[in-house]
């Protein structure tokens, strides 16, 4: 969909000599040659050359030849208009965009033209153009969409060293902008997670984008000027200024209005109805790194499914809309106190209040994706099964609004404020409520959707199209009876329409020459098959014409009744817009209510205190997984308050160190997104930005070994953590040799201890590094507890106070299944080398370790003992004797520190 400077034309093409359609073809592809053509003819859209090539690969469908060019088979595969979309879907999938060519008149407007232009009316070719560019992107359909998930299409542009990141759903009309600094464009792009993402060539090398390289849509440095965009923003809004959305910054609007014109040239003017721009103010969402996002596993697990994740877990949500509102808050948690309380003041009426909730949710049970259909109407992409979705949620909201009126509750005012009820709204519900039928097709050129009664117009074409039908069936009783043929049938098909169709032995007594049909025997013979044989009547082809001209007037009132409807509904799309969000808003409260009374979720308390005190906190995930077993969660506290920052965490393998760990970060983010906690009482310092290093894992595509991916996030959280951030830290240190580890492992606690002044926790097999408490004043030693019994281990999942002494590996080792003699010298290796460190070796280093501080020492190093005893000595004081003792003493000395 690049624009090409000098583009050839149809006649261009023609004179290189392509066919006439060759050459339309060529002109067409021309313009989108990273698209996939699909080129329409008759009842199939074609695909040629390369594109027919990669397409039947993708789809496995036969790849065939039709005609030549420059003397080569020309390849083509096609796929059938009636049926496109599922393959449509799999192209996207596999990250083709495809443009959709359709014929735009028909053949007798295409003889008009060619005899106004002076053109051989027999060789006059239909006019085609491309309609829409479908890109993973800017879908709307149903099929194409994951439901309970968002779609964005996102750009990213630099105007003076200022990053602006805009992206939308153009499902659902959301459209945020955002200004980032590039250190922090990684954790915002994974953030937003875009299926498809715009930007200038310039920007293609940028590191942010690298797990997005599929994603990217390589647009012309001229998408991203921001003069122009502003304009753009100002006419699709309708608005002289954007200043009233926000002060936004050169590089947000560029990016912004990239989208926009995106949009208008994949939608071919099209555009769906879009929310005006929200903008995303700095640090006004809890950063959290791609890494961090993988290893909480917060909407995937590492596996790359939603299943198992905390999002599938939290879910309680009713509806679509609620679900991917779910989904996108739990992306974002906030870091604004006040909008934080205003969601938790919805959660805790829905939690506390089951009635309320019971009742709300038994309501949503019954509304339809309203978001969607309402930007397939708002882009004419709609059925009239999109017009049902509007009438039923148009109905929905009204009780539920009726029900919120009664319930008066403060904290859910504000949705009771957006659902909305103005005169109009009511009208257009009223309207569609008597308009529609009950059962509706998916197609509006199959009819039926206009309910009995709403049109007199309709219902008399309808009468008279049934009545034909019935006049039909009447004439078929009269043909048996006058012929004595009782197996003589009126059937229809495309080809002839309506026909007799006898047996092949019973039609030589129907047969008359033409022009001699009587009363008695009016049958007209029409097709002679192996075993019938078919006639009409004049009485038959009449009734025909009346009926397909019924039929024909019927659904045409129909199709107006359809796009008229269609037309209320846009005008009104920025209220409807706007009730969809309260009700996915009011699914979120009710699921997240629901939520916290079935697990027995708390309130936390937020504020902009450093406090971190977490009372009888459970992992959500575990906790789920373990009741699945019948076993239950050992629920545990955990408090950096500030005379305990840092937790130092120890343990035997398998003991639950990582799962504290993790369940203190999704607390954290729980509350932050407005939801209770899995906890008894939570009370937390709003945190800005969340760390997890949890474990790691080769990245060979990026040429990185495991070492090297921990070590680059072990990098990002030092650099990036501040005072109010909580860093998670499991394991580090551990894919090296086990000075080398212990050592980064050392200096990384020192280092958020003295410098950063974070509170975090703090996961080792490094027992060594409890002794860093003596120098560290807010670092704070915990430990899971174990009971050793009958030479078994037993896990408590308990954290208490102190450091473990070992790690109890081996007995893990042995759990797992290790053959009996690995075990057994294991523990002979382990003795050994247990003996070694009573030796001293090992104690000898960890006293040594403070060489690795976090601020360096600025006192010059202490002298060679040898040296200060030099310095000590005063030679005219000595006697001959006294000054070869000194030497012996020194030599002596020397020698101790060799
Ligand atoms: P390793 O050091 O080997 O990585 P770990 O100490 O990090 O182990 P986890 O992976 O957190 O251990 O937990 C191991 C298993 O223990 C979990 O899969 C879970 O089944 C169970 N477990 C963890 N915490 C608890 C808890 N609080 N209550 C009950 N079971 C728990």
């Amino acid at each position: 969909m690049t624009q090409t400077a000098q583009r050839k034309s149809e006649d261009d093409f023609a004179a290189d000599g392509h066919t006439p359609m060759m050459a339309q073809y060529h002109a067409i592809k021309e313009q989108y040659p990273d698209c996939l053509l699909f080129y329409r003819m008759g009842d199939f859209y074609e695909l040629f050359f390369d594109d027919a090539i990669s397409a039947s690969a993708a789809l496995d469908i036969t790849l065939t030849y039709r005609g030549k060019a420059q003397g080569a088979d020309i390849p083509m595969c096609g796929v059938p208009y009636h049926s496109y979309e599922p393959y449509l879907a799999k192209l996207i999938r596999s990250g083709f965009k495809v443009a959709i060519c359709e014929q735009t008149e028909n053949p007798e407007e295409a003889r008009q033209r060619a005899k106004r232009e002076g053109r051989p009316v027999s060789k006059a070719l239909v006019h085609r153009d491309v309609v829409r560019v479908v890109t993973q992107g800017t879908l709307t359909e149903e099929t194409l969409l994951q439901t309970r998930e968002n779609n964005y299409l996102a750009a990213l542009t630099e105007v003076g060293g200022q990053y602006g990141l805009a992206w939308l759903e153009l499902s659902t009309g959301e459209f945020t902008v955002q200004p980032v600094a590039e250190k922090n464009l990684p954790a915002a792009i994974e953030r937003i997670g875009p299926s498809e993402i715009l930007i200038a060539d310039r920007l293609s090398q940028l590191a942010a984008l690298e797990d997005y390289r599929h994603a990217i849509s390589m647009q012309p440095a001229s998408l991203f000027d921001s003069h122009n965009a502003q304009g753009r923003l100002e006419r699709m809004f309708g608005v002289d200024t954007l200043e009233g959305f926000g002060a936004f910054s050169r590089a947000e609007v560029a990016a912004a209005g990239s989208l926009i014109d995106y949009i208008e040239r994949t939608q071919k003017g099209q555009i769906p109805h879009l929310a005006r721009p929200r903008q995303l103010a700095l640090g006004a969402v809890m950063e959290i790194d791609a890494a961090t996002r993988r290893n909480l596993e917060l909407t995937r697990t590492l596996s790359g499914e939603r299943k198992g994740s905390l999002l599938d877990v939290i879910d309680r949500t009713i509806t679509p809309p609620g679900a991917r509102l779910l989904q996108a808050r739990l992306a974002a948690p906030l870091t604004d106190l006040d909008e934080i309380a205003a969601r938790q003041a919805m959660v805790a009426c829905c939690a506390e209040d089951n009635t309320l909730r019971g009742a709300l949710r038994d309501q949503l049970k019954q509304l339809p994706d309203m978001e969607r259909a309402l930007a397939r109407i708002t882009a004419l992409r709609a059925g009239p099964r999109d017009l049902g979705m509007i009438r039923e949620g148009l109905r929905v909201s009204a009780t539920l609004r009726a029900f919120l009126l009664q319930a008066d509750e403060d904290a859910l005012r504000t949705i009771t404020q957006d659902l909305l009820q103005s005169e109009t709204l009511k009208a257009l519900a009223d309207v569609l409520g008597a308009a529609l039928a009950d059962e509706l097709p998916a197609l509006e050129r199959d009819g039926g959707f206009i309910a009995r009664g709403y049109d007199a117009g309709l219902d008399r074409l309808r009468g008279m199209r049934d009545e034909s039908k019935q006049l039909i069936a009447n004439l078929q009783a009269k043909y048996r009876q006058q012929t004595g043929i009782d197996s003589l049938k009126i059937t229809y098909n495309n080809v002839l329409g309506y026909f007799i169709d006898v047996t092949a032995r019973h039609a030589d007594a129907l047969m008359v020459k033409r022009g001699e049909q009587t009363q008695d025997n009016p049958f007209i013979h029409r097709q002679t098959l192996a075993n019938n044989v078919r006639f009409t009547t004049p009485e038959l082809s009449e009734l025909e014409r009346d009926l397909s001209s019924a039929a024909d007037k019927a659904l045409a009132v129909e199709l107006n009744l359809f796009r008229d409807f269609c037309a209320q509904i846009a005008a009104v799309s920025a209220d409807i817009g706007t009730m969809a969000r309260a009700l996915a808003a009011l699914d979120v409260a009710a699921g997240l209510g629901e939520l916290a009374a079935a697990e027995r979720y708390c309130a936390p308390v937020l504020d902009t205190s450093c406090a971190f005190d977490i009372r009888g906190g459970r992992h959500p995930v575990v906790e789920a997984a373990l009741k699945r077993d019948a076993h239950s969660f050992m629920p545990n506290d955990c408090d950096l308050g500030p005379a305990q920052k840092l937790w130092l965490l120890t343990g035997p393998n398998m003991a639950g160190k990582s799962t504290f760990l993790r369940q203190n970060a999704v607390i954290t983010i729980l509350a932050q997104i407005g939801a209770f906690v899995p906890a008894t009482s939570a009370h937390i310092g709003v945190v800005d930005r969340l760390f997890s290093r949890v474990g790691a894992a080769d990245d060979l595509a990026r040429g990185r070994s495991t070492f090297m991916v921990e070590m680059v996030e072990t990098a990002i959280i030092l650099n990036q953590a501040t005072e109010r951030s909580l860093v998670i830290l499991d394991e580090i240190g551990r894919g090296t040799a086990t000075f080398d580890g212990l050592s980064i492992a050392w200096a990384c606690v020192e280092h958020l201890h003295d410098v950063t002044g974070c509170r975090g926790l703090f996961a080792t097999h490094y027992h060594e590094l409890t002794s860093l408490t003596e120098r560290l004043a807010s670092l704070s030693c915990h430990s899971m507890k174990v009971k050793e019994w009958k030479g078994e281990i037993i896990f408590l999942h308990e954290v208490g106070e102190g450091s473990a002494d070992r790690s109890y590996g081996i007995h893990v080792a042995q759990l797992a299944g290790l053959p009996a003699g690995v075990i057994a010298r294991a523990q002979a290796v382990l003795a050994l080398l247990q003996k070694s460190d009573q030796s001293g070796a090992l104690s000898k280093l960890v006293d040594d370790l403070p060489l690795f501080s976090a601020t360096p020492p600025t006192a010059p190093a202490a002298a060679h003992p040898a040296m200060q005893q030099l310095e000590a000595i005063d030679p005219d004081a000595l006697s001959p004797r006294e000054a070869l003792e000194a030497l012996y003493a020194l030599k002596a000395l020397t020698k101790d520190g060799q």
